[in-house]
Formats: structure tokens, C-alpha cells, sequence
């Protein structure tokens, strides 16, 4: 059936996708300049076949190699790998990895005890603003405190988004490199048994905490809307447990449990219990100096999936990799519009194929637009790279 899943079917529409639509001139350069100083084919890549046959290991030289490689295999799923010293192949296992993509993965799922509309491997427009509000804190602060410019994002293909690094800082970071990188930008801690997992201490707040929360104001009365944080006796209970204080806990929860359940009401009266009681209790109150914030965070803050950051050679889903399940492409997008995203207007293979889809025209302008955010985030990566080979050659010339 057209514009439904369909696993027979992608069998047949793959290859027209892979030589029609999938941009590989431009992935190749992206990978290519990703993986410099080493040649395009020490980069591995990995395919995922019908019925979950997995292959590792495979490398291409140039854009002819990658067409005639993914028409022979046509892959459901596209992963991309590190850049090795050597070809990568499964006989090397001395081979070493020198660079990858600095990597972001963030997913509906590690959201799951905080958004009230879906769950699980479901989404829609109301949880997608999660993926908003990370998208805008991580971009931010990979730029402004890292300094890092060549910064590529990608809809995961159902519930999530990526996010790939290219600059050569970022792509040559060792492995205690990317953990610190990954810790910096987490502050929800703890597993499902910690309540409280956010503790912003009660010194000043640090910078880039403090422009996460301004991100976060710009969405967080819609959240509240949408999610309802805090309508239900049973979401009211969860929220009680993150104010430590007994007594400011116990006045929250009188006053809540007697308002109507709009949580965008009851969050205004809590703001206003909070602020009288830490005027009357001063001496006090240190250790709930930021409340406010550290559950605005807890509710909103971008969840990292920080094992894939943290790693070096974990593998991540290729930029315009199909979904094998939903059949969506993993489109780029620019941060600064993810929140003009419709998921249903994320092009979908098997509509993208069939001219008389109603949303034809519309998934391939989309298509194209993915295609061209691409190509911008490649330039300027071209450029960052030709100018850093320029300096390192005159670096070498004075030596
Ligand atoms: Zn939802």
C-alpha cells in the first residue's frame, strides 16, 4: 500500500531512491572531509540488509563505488562508522580508529517519564517540541562554548534526532575528550529510582545553563499545555517529590490539590508559594535557591544518549537512510527551523515514489530543501578544511 509500511516493498523502491534521490555526491564529500587526512575509503560504513542481515566493515573510494555498493546490497539502513588507519575489514583487528564525528543522539524514548502524550516508540507534534528545545540548548552550546561550526542535524527517521560534528577539534577528540564533552551538556543524573535529578547547587548559575534556560522559557508554558505536567493526582504526586523542602512541599501541595487541574495554573501558584517562602524563610532556603529552574530543566533539558557521544567508533544512522519501519527519510534540517517541522511532512520513501500521492509535491519540495541544508553545512566544511590544510602546510614550511 503506498504511504504505509510496507517491508516488500522497500525491496523494489530502494534502488530507484538510492539513484534518484539519496544526495551522493554530496555525502561523499561530507565523509570525505570528515575523514581527512585519511582517504574516504578508511571510513567504515555498514548496511543493514532484509530480514536484519548485518554487515560491518564495508568501505567505498569514491561516489561510483558508493552507487554501485548500495544498488548491489541495497541497504533497509545506512550506518556510518570511524575512520580507521587502514581499509576497515573485519580481519584487522589491530587496526586503530583516528577520527569520527563528535555525535548526539536524542530520542523520545529517554523522555518517556516526562512526556505525558506518547510513549514509547510514538510521537507527535506535542512531544516533537522536546526535540526542539534540545536541538536549540546542544547547537548553542556546541557553538558558543565549544566554538564548533560544522554542525550537522539530522531527523533520526522516527522518534529523535542526531546531531553529527565535523570540525577537525571535534572529529580528532579522544575518548576522555567526548565524555567531557557528553557530561558538560548532561544535567539530568540518576536512574528511574532518583526523584530529584536535577542540582544546580546554589552558587551562580553557569552561563550555559543560564542560555538553556532561556531556551527553555521560550517553550516552556506550551510544554506545560501540551504535557500537563502536573494535572493528574498521580503526575502531582511525582511533581511534589522534587521540592526537598517538607514544609514549602506541604503548602505546594494544599494549595495545588484545591485548583483546577490545568497544569500552566497550578505552575504559576507553585512559582508564587516558592518565591513568598524563600522571602519569609531567607535564612533558610540556600538549598532550594534554584527550584524553579532545576525542575524546568528536569521536565524540558535535552535527555543525551551519552554512550553514543562517548564512544568512539559507534556506529550512527547515515544522514537520508530510510527508516526501515516508518519508511521516513533521515532528512537534515537546520536547528533554527526544527521547530517548523511537521512529522507528517518528513518525506517518506514510499511517498516521495508515487506521483499520485496528494503529498507528493510536498515530500519532494521537503526532499530537496533536506538536501540543500546539506550542501550548505558541506561548503562551509570544505572551506573550514581547506583552510586548516593551508595552515598546517605552512606550519610544516616554517618547521
Ligand atoms: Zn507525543
Amino acid at each position: 500500500m503506498v504511504g504505509e509500511h510496507n517491508e516488500n516493498l522497500l525491496s523494489n523502491m530502494l534502488p530507484v531512491y538510492y539513484t534518484r534521490l539519496f544526495p551522493q555526491n554530496i555525502f561523499c564529500r561530507w565523509l570525505s572531509c570528515g575523514s581527512s587526512p585519511q582517504p574516504l575509503s578508511n571510513r567504515e560504513l555498514s548496511f543493514t540488509l532484509a530480514d536484519d542481515v548485518y554487515l560491518r566493515y564495508l568501505s567505498i573510494s569514491n561516489q561510483k563505488e558508493l552507487h554501485t555498493l548500495l544498488l548491489k546490497k541495497c541497504p533497509y539502513k545506512l550506518d556510518i562508522g570511524a575512520v580507521y588507519n587502514t581499509k576497515p575489514s573485519i580481519a584487522r583487528h589491530d587496526s586503530i580508529v583516528l577520527a569520527r564525528e563528535l555525535v548526539f543522539d536524542i530520542d523520545l524514548t529517554d523522555y518517556d517519564e516526562v512526556r505525558t502524550c506518547c510513549q514509547e516508540a510514538k510521537v507527535c507534534e506535542k512531544c516533537w517540541k522536546f526535540m526542539v528545545v534540545a536541538c536549540e540548548i546542544v547547537d548553542k552550546a556546541l557553538k558558543e562554548d565549544f566554538g564548533f561550526q560544522s554542525i550537522l542535524w539530522v531527523f533520526s527517521g522516527r522518534r529523535g534526532i542526531h546531531c553529527w560534528v565535523s570540525d577537525y577539534e571535534a572529529r580528532t577528540l579522544d575518548s576522555p575528550g567526548r565524555a567531557a564533552v557528553a557530561d558538560y551538556l548532561c544535567l539530568i543524573m540518576g536512574g528511574d529510582n532518583q526523584n530529584k535529578k536535577v542540582n544546580l547547587g546554589s552558587e551562580n548559575l553557569h552561563s550555559s545553563i543560564k542560555r538553556a534556560l532561556k531556551v527553555i522559557d521560550k517553550y516552556f508554558k506550551e510544554l506545560l499545555q501540551d504535557q500537563e505536567f502536573i494535572s493528574t493526582p498521580e503526575r502531582l504526586k511525582n511533581f511534589l517529590k522534587l521540592i526537598p523542602d517538607e514544609q514549602l512541599r506541604s503548602q505546594v501541595e494544599k494549595a495545588l490539590q484545591k485548583m483546577p487541574e490545568a497544569s500552566t495554573e497550578r505552575w504559576v501558584t507553585f512559582v508564587n508559594l516558592y518565591e513568598t517562602y524563600c522571602r519569609e524563610n531567607s535564612n533558610t532556603t540556600r538549598k532550594i535557591k534554584f527550584l524553579v529552574e532545576e525542575i524546568k530543566i528536569q521536565y524540558s533539558y535535552p535527555r543525551l544518549d551519552v554512550n553514543v557521544t562517548k564512544g568512539f567508533n559507534h556506529l550512527l544512522k547515515s544522514p537520508f537512510s530510510i527508516h526501515p519501519k516508518t519508511g521516513k527519510v533521515s532528512v537534515v534540517f537546520k536547528p533554527n527551523n526544527a521547530k517548523n517541522i511537521k512529522l507528517d511532512e518528513i518525506p517518506n520513501l514510499y511517498t516521495l515514489l508515487d506521483d499520485s500521492s496528494p503529498d507528493n509535491i510536498q515530500h519532494q519540495n521537503n526532499m530537496r530543501a533536506a538536501v540543500k541544508s546539506f550542501q550548505e553545512v558541506v561548503f562551509s566544511l570544505e572551506k573550514a578544511e581547506a583552510i586548516r590544510r593551508k595552515n598546517d602546510a605552512n606550519v610544516s614550511l616554517e618547521f
